[in-house]
């Protein structure tokens, strides 16, 4: 994997940087430069890749993330922001001559808002810190990552991530009301707010999923939701894992939207109860969790329709949640599903796309070929309901090309995902580790237009080059990358 050419003037500058950005961010420990101390954020949560970044600077207040934008972006230093670093798809992977900005010091809750049922926080508090701020008053944050307990809203916000309630309740973009944003140049804008729907086009839209390449978000409003009165979660076990796509197909075709609907395969199932003893069945080929809440008498209702849909589908394991720690203790297997299965393979990769519901069997199926053609295992987790699929793939990096194998096999999902009505990522982002593979989903015109609406936030392409785009181009060059007699003009643009 090919990042930008690290600009060795930068690199040689690297101690006048440092003291001017001491004197941006003067606070204790707001700027590292050790080579020792800086190994701590040489990767992501998409660990096979890593790079030592060249300085870390961690600011406390919007000022001071805008000063150090604004210097950097005179002296065309470049910035990869940086919120937890639970990332899959290595958006805050380093760069030799950047600055990794980390935002963990901005970590205060500034407001909570009950009558407008929202709250105002810092980008570096974590997602369910958000909730556990206003739990005490029957209220919760929606989107639930697995990795709630550690990411960031702010990196939740850069790769609009999604957990096993958005199929109800929405991905994060359809739960954030605004957010403070510091352009490159370190002008402090704000896109939306307390109230609904935006002033002009919707640019809260643009920034959410775009990955820390238009700017940083430095505070956000987020959405809060009262708890339902009731929740009831259900376990269904099928012999094969075509049965139990085919009933998630027609618990949603009854009319039927669960608060979540998840699904497991065998490999899946048996790691995460050998780690979490979630109570989940051993012979079973897959497994779906279907949670209904609401109103007590409707949920009642929609667990008998749900199960006597799964009969039909030949479900031959069902079991409600009794009380909430069961439904709790449900949820902790699927939960920990990717630390359960990283217990049985040296490393795995995990992979994020996303397909048309009904297509789920065929997937799964082929899928199952390619995991004897590359000899590789594969584990499977889905958010069943969105058609986002998880598949793990099992690998040790100690033995020679099973990076590799795992790699192609990884993209030959992605690509099945694309063919068959589908998209490259679900919820993980496209980061580097999907980026060589956009020209399997958009030609050259649709890259090109993306590139345009990036350069007008950022033109001298500072902030996290090498992410998301196959190919860098300059600003000013866009739309006119012409090859003539078979000479590539801006032969010193690097093409990834
Ligand atoms: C065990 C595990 C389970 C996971 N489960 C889920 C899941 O269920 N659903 C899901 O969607 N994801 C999941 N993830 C992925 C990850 O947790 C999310 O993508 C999360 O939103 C990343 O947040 P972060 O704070 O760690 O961001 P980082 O990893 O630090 O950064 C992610 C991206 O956001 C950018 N960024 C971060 N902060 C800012 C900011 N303030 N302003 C601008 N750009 C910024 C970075 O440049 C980078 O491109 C999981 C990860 C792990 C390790």
């Amino acid at each position: 994997m090919r990042m930008p050419e690290p600009d060795g003037a930068v690199i040689a500058r690297k101690r006048a940087i440092v003291e001017t950005l001491r004197t941006l961010v003067p606070g204790p420990g707001g700027v590292i430069f050790d080579e020792d101390e800086l190994r701590a954020y040489e990767t992501d949560g998409l660990t096979a890749y890593r790079q030592i970044p060249m300085i870390v600077v961690l600011p406390s207040s919007t000022a001071e993330v805008s000063a150090v934008l604004r210097y950097c972006h005179d002296e065309g230093i470049k910035i990869v922001p940086r919120g937890a670093g639970t990332g899959l798809s290595g958006g805050a992977l380093p760069l030799a001559d950047g600055i990794t900005l980390g935002l963990s010091k901005l970590n205060r809750i500034l407001e909570v808002d009950y009558p407008n049922r929202c709250v105002v926080t810092q980008p570096g508090v974590t997602n369910l810190g958000i909730t556990r701020a206003v739990e005490a008053e029957g209220f919760y944050y929606a989107p639930d990552p697995s990795s709630q307990i550690a990411c960031s809203i702010g990196g939740n916000i850069a790769e609009n991530s999604g957990g096993v309630h958005c199929l109800k309740y929405g991905l994060t973009t359809n739960n954030v009301l605004g957010v403070e944003f510091v352009l490159m140049d370190g002008t402090v804008v704000r896109f939306g707010g307390k109230h609904l729907d935006a002033e002009g086009y919707d640019l809260l839209g643009v920034v959410t999923g775009s990955e820390g390449l238009l700017g940083i978000v430095t505070e956000v409003t987020v959405r809060i939701l009262r708890k339902p009165a009731t929740a009831r979660a259900l376990l269904l076990g099928f012999p094969s894992s075509e049965q139990a796509g085919d009933c998630v197909a027609e618990i949603i075709a009854a009319g039927i939207i669960p608060g979540g609907m998840e699904m497991m395969d065998k490999p899946a199932i048996h790691a995460t109860e050998a780690f979490v003893h979630a109570g989940y069945p051993l012979d079973v080929e897959a497994l779906l969790i279907v949670e209904l809440d609401g109103p007590e008498a409707e949920v009642e209702h929609l667990i008998e329709r749900v199960d006597a849909i799964a009969r039909q589908q030949g479900a031959t394991y069902h079991r409600a949640s009794a009380g909430e720690a069961e439904r709790e203790a449900f949820w902790s297997g699927r939960k920990n599903a990717f630390p359960a299965v990283g217990r049985i393979s040296p490393d795995y990769l995990c992979m994020d796309g996303t397909i048309p519901r009904n297509r789920l069997p065929e997937v799964l199926a082929r899928m199952r070929e390619m995991s004897e053609r590359y000899g590789l295992r594969v584990a499977n987790v889905f958010h069943a309901g969105d058609g986002n699929l998880h598949p793990l793939i099992l690998y040790d990096a100690n033995k020679p090309d099973e990076l590799a194998r795992t790699e192609a096999f990884g993209a030959e999902i992605l690509k099945l995902c694309v063919e068959v009505g589908g998209v490259l990522t679900g919820e993980h982002g496209v980061g580097v580790e999907k980026r060589d593979l956009m020209g399997a989903m958009f030609d050259e015109t649709d890259l090109k237009q993306q590139q345009r609406l990036k350069c007008a936030f950022d033109p001298d392409q500072l902030l996290n080059p090498g992410k998301v785009f196959p190919q860098l181009h300059r600003c000013a060059e866009l739309g006119r990358l012409h090859v003539h007699h078979g000479k590539l003009p801006f032969p010193d643009l690097p093409r990834f």
